[in-house]
């Protein structure tokens, strides 16, 4: 979990939020569990994210939420240094990752508490959970050991 400065810090912002729907609401209800989980099909297996309701790989329609490790690596990234919408102007620079996750799945997301120039392919990361309002928790990473 983010410790409490991030989450506090996070709370009292109007930050602009996902919408729950249809495809994706189990995904936000477990990360307010402190859980990442990701669609996997129920015919061949594949991993998943974005949610959708089709397996990209085989065209089932059958799917389940399997928990995900948490870990992964930074596969790409970008340096935001502006313009940016006003709630995000006192972060930058901030970075923007697509962290390759043990499964396979690539999730855009961002890592906490590391400096631009310390940021590199492969770098190891974990998931983190930060709350944003009664509804949403964010899904950030940190550096892994
Ligand atoms: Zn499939």
């Amino acid at each position: 979990m983010a410790d409490s400065g991030v989450r506090n810090e996070v709370m009292t912002r109007k930050l602009p939020l996902p919408q729950p729907g249809w495809d994706n609401h189990e995904f936000w209800e477990a990360t307010q569990r402190g859980e990442l989980r990701f669609q996997r099909c129920s015919d061949c297996s594949a991993w998943r994210h974005y949610p959708r309701p089709v397996c990209p790989d085989c065209g089932s329609t059958r799917h389940s939420w399997e928990l995900a490790s948490g870990r992964g690596e930074v596969y790409t990234w970008t340096i935001v240094h502006g313009p940016t919408l006003p709630v995000f102007q006192d972060d930058l620079p901030y970075n923007v990752v697509d962290v390759l996750t043990e499964e396979g799945v690539h999730f855009v997301s961002q890592v906490l508490d590391v400096e631009p120039e310390d940021i590199r392919p492969g770098l190891p990361v974990e998931a983190v959970f930060v709350p944003a309002s009664e509804d949403i928790t964010l899904v950030k990473f940190r550096r892994a050991g």
